[in-house]
């Protein structure tokens, strides 16, 4: 029986010879779509042999399969997404997205030649650590700045750089994980700075820090509890005494701050944030935080301080291998530039305008999505409700954002297919669900995505029938 089966099995000749072929090659290269039927005739004969397939498929039916499988292959894995979660620096979505401007930059130095490490005034090679320097010491009044591939390459360089084969002292409080198994412990034994945790977990004196200094102290650090707070009894160690601590024995001190804040969000009723450049007012060594997080940049890490420090940094190996690309300075300067003016920030860096976004604002929107969707899916219940939105990325972590949401409740399919189907769309949408609804937070569906969501819906309801 199998064997017979096996015999009757197109040929491959005549597969290739097949109008469904050729239409499948105009959309794919030959030679991937030959490998995908040739794995596609293998793992037949094998289903045949062992009885799971009993009769044999077509010419047209196989075409469609190897189709199928071969658009998957060269469709790619990295894709847009439509962020109805409501959590603004959402780091699984990709956190920030950036700013036109910064795209254009980016576009320019993509598609031609640019002066990353060439000197234009001089006609000689230059550095590429030049090019967010003057923004960054405009912005923050730093001596010096230093760009790299993300926060926890900065946090590794600056304690590799002031504290190998010696003592790091920093608060039991603040011995922070961030999200991707970033823990300051285990970084700290990477970098070669042996930790020094003094204080309690919520109560921290500088009389902790000054017993812990001895000869082999190389560094004095804070974090800032970025995606937690410890409320109630606690003591925190303000950064003024710490640097003056640090100042009277002559010990570096290191704020790694995490987000990267500097626009000032206080109308909003929200705090707890440092603000980059009023940190390094209180007189740190050195600084450090993200580019993508609230600054709403491209992915890096940004280092600033005084020259001595940074000097020492950019001549360790190290600093190489953390090295940004063209992308990531041309984005970050632009970003940057737009810091300069709030306005400016406000209108044009993503991140800081959903934040800001007006709860009437949002509410208009939902209310013309929903509308659209009453009208293309009959078997949804639509409605509109107040959700809370929020920042995200570790980033005001208490802070929540009154928002409005569009309601789905799906008659023909459970609430988990409607959010399963619509994750797997061509262009999938990212929701959650809340008391038997699927939520769609409108804070962070983009206005110009608005007509791509209502499509996803409504291809989500018209396959489930
Ligand atoms: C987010 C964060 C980091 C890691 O930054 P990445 O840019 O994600 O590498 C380090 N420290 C703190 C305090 C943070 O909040």
């Amino acid at each position: 029986m199998p064997n017979s089966l096996l015999r009757q099995i197109p040929k491959v000749d005549s597969i290739l010879e097949s109008a469904g072929w050729a239409s499948l090659v105009s959309a794919c290269p030959e030679s991937i779509a030959k490998d995908v039927l040739r794995e596609h005739l293998d793992s037949l004969r094998l289903d045949i042999r062992e009885g799971r397939v009993v009769s044999v498929p077509s010419i047209d039916e196989i075409v469609t399969a190897v189709g199928i499988k071969a658009a998957a292959l060269i469709e790619p894995g990295l894709k847009r997404v439509i962020n109805a979660t409501g959590v603004i620096i959402h780091t699984n979505l990709g956190r920030s997205l950036l700013a036109r401007r910064a795209v254009n930059a980016i576009m320019r130095v993509a598609t031609g030649y640019s002066n990353l490490e060439y000197d234009i005034g001089k006609g000689v090679r230059g550095s590429r650590y030049d090019h967010c320097r003057s923004v960054l010491r405009r912005l923050t009044g730093a001596e010096d700045a230093l760009v790299v591939n993300n926060n926890a390459g900065a946090v590794f360089l600056i304690l590799n750089t002031l504290a190998e084969g010696k003592e790091v002292i920093i608060s039991r409080g603040e011995l922070i994980e961030i999200g991707g198994s970033f823990r300051i412990p285990d970084v700290m034994k990477k970098s070669g700075a042996v930790l020094r945790e003094v204080g309690t977990t919520n109560r921290t004196y500088i009389e902790d820090f000054e017993r812990a200094i001895g000869d082999n102290t190389g560094l004095i650090m804070k974090a800032h509890t970025s995606n937690y707070r410890i409320r109630g009894f606690t003591h925190e160690v303000p950064s003024e005494k710490l640097v003056a601590l640090g100042k009277r024995y002559n010990i570096p001190t290191y704020y790694d701050t995490g987000s990267g804040l500097f626009y000032n969000f206080e109308g909003l009723g929200a705090s707890g944030e440092p603000l980059i450049p009023e940190e390094l007012k209180k007189g740190f060594d050195v600084v450090s935080f993200s580019g993508d997080k609230l600054l709403g940049a491209p992915q890096a890490g940004i280092v600033i301080g005084g020259e001595g420090c940074l000097e020492a940094m950019k001549k360790n190996p190290m600093t190489r291998a953390l090295r940004p690309d063209k992308f990531t300075l041309a984005g970050l300067e632009a970003t940057l530039l737009l810091c300069l003016d709030p306005d400016s920030a406000a209108s044009g860096i993503p991140t800081i305008r959903m934040i800001l976004e007006d709860k009437g604002a949002v509410a208009k929107r939902a209310r013309r999505i929903a509308s659209q969707l009453r009208k293309e899916c009959p078997d949804a219940g639509v409605s509109i409700i107040d959700v809370d939105s929020e920042v995200g990325g570790g980033s005001f972590p208490d802070m929540v954002i009154p928002s409005v949401g569009v309601a789905l409740e799906p008659r023909t399919m459970t609430i988990a297919t409607l959010e399963a189907k619509l994750r797997r769309l061509p262009l999938p949408v990212i929701a959650r669900i809340e008391r038997e609804r699927l939520i769609l937070d409108v804070r962070t569906v983009l206005t110009e995505d608005e007509g791509d969501l209502v499509a996803a819906v409504t291809a989500a309801f018209e396959n489930g029938r």
